[in-house]
């Protein structure tokens, strides 16, 4: 089989991994960056709506210009009917941070892949990484045709887990959720989000560019099984009261997907010679509204602690990586649950489980990913331009 090497290669060319090969090549421009992303961004998805704060971010990758010019829809307002029956209106004028956008994902995908490549990332779509295995002090990837040699792996594949063995990483999933979701064209809207909690679970919608429109249940898994079929589905949105009556009648459904939402982590978040980033180290519930800010944020820092790796400071990389992945889940755990709390007034299994995750919420703060306050205090320092 063929062998070829490379100081960085980044697995999954997502938003956490093309975050980390565009750093890498302005931080260490000398090393040879391979960016594996196993699909095409061809297809939609879900995990439309950016919040405004990601805009510092898309400059530091230098990713803004492009991503202006792919004209998404301003997000004007989030709406919301959670604590009552009422809908509640935060408009996004009245954000220190402006207005957020509502995504073609597909399309935010692509436009960072190809300003990686653009930075001289080589890029390889439609190639999956199948297994590693340590090879001297770095890591040789079996992709289907061929083998890398790397000296650092970043490991950004989303919220799939299949490689964490081979790295040595354990998944803990804190809890399941899972988003029923049907996309839909000659469906426009006003520019705002608009979540709705039902007893089922909640739901959400927002209008996406060219007039299509994502609408969304999430519940658990067991309790939504019978939401994969389409009569089911219509059923429960018809019982909504604000979500509904956004498709309006010519609206045409074009596609569907059934995905994992829950809370899940890795242990640990950076290994010998290999960093987690993105949904693949931290998956949040999507109700947190942090999952896309969180890839791009932690593929950034995944990219210098992969840089300090090979410059020999690997020890020093892996705690103070630990250390900021830990505080950010630690700050997670106990906003979602009071989040859930607000909404939990139904007798149903979903917020009768909401009301329990609240107790649990305050055991799991400050015990985040096994690490110790000591080793909290004793890594304080930041990465810079975070
Ligand atoms: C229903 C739903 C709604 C959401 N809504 C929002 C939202 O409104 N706002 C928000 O901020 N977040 C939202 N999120 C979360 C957000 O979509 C994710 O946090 C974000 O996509 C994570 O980016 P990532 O790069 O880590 O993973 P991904 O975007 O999943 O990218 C990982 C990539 O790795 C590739 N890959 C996997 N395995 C391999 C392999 N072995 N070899 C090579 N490539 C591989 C995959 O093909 C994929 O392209 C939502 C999530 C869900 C499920």
């Amino acid at each position: 089989m063929p062998s070829e090497q490379a100081e960085f290669v980044v697995i999954g060319g997502g938003l956490a991994g093309t975050a980390a090969a565009l750093t890498l090549r302005r931080h260490a421009p000398e090393g040879r960056v391979v960016l594996i992303e196993a699909g095409r961004h061809d297809r939609v998805k879900p995990g439309e709506v950016l919040p405004a704060v990601a805009q510092g971010l898309l400059r530091q990758l230098g990713a803004w210009e492009p991503f202006l010019a792919a004209s998404f829809v301003d997000n004007r307002a989030v709406v919301s009917a959670w604590a009552d029956d009422a809908l509640s209106e935060r408009p996004s004028i009245f954000s220190a941070q402006g207005s957020g956008w509502q995504l073609d994902r597909a399309r935010f995908d692509q436009l960072l892949v190809e300003a990686a490549a653009t930075t001289g990332v080589e890029v390889r779509l439609g190639c999956a990484v199948r297994s590693a295995v340590r090879d001297g002090q770095g890591w040789r990837l079996e992709l289907a045709d061929a083998e890398i040699v790397a000296d650092a792996v970043i490991w950004a594949a989303g919220r799939s887990w299949r490689l964490a063995r081979c790295l040595g990483a354990a998944l803990k999933v804190h809890a399941h959720l899972a988003a029923y979701t049907r996309f839909f064209d000659s469906a426009p809207g006003d520019c705002r989000m608009v979540i709705e909690a039902r007893p089922e679970g909640w739901w959400y919608s927002a209008d996406l560019p060219g007039g299509s429109r994502v609408v969304a249940c999430l519940t658990d898994p067991d309790l939504g099984s019978a939401l994969r079929d389409p009569k089911s589905w219509y059923r429960a949105l018809a019982a909504t009261r604000f979500i509904a009556p956004l498709l309006p009648r010519g609206a045409r459904e074009t596609s569907v997907a059934v995905k994992s939402a829950g809370t899940a982590t890795v242990d640990p978040a950076a290994g010998e010679r290999w960093v987690a980033a993105g949904d693949c180290l931290f998956a949040a519930d999507p109700l947190s509204s942090r999952g896309i800010v969180h890839a791009l944020r932690s593929g950034i820092l995944a990219a210098y602690a992969a840089s300090d790796m090979i410059d020999g400071r690997s020890e020093l990389a892996r705690r103070r990586y630990a250390m900021i992945a830990a505080q950010g889940f630690a700050d997670y755990v106990p906003a979602l649950a009071a989040h859930y709390a607000a909404a939990a007034r139904w007798d149903t299994p979903f917020w009768q489980r909401r009301r329990s995750h609240v107790d649990d919420a305050a055991a799991v703060q400050g015990q985040a990913m096994g690490i110790s306050s000591r080793e909290k205090q004793s890594n304080e320092t930041r990465y810079p331009g975070l």
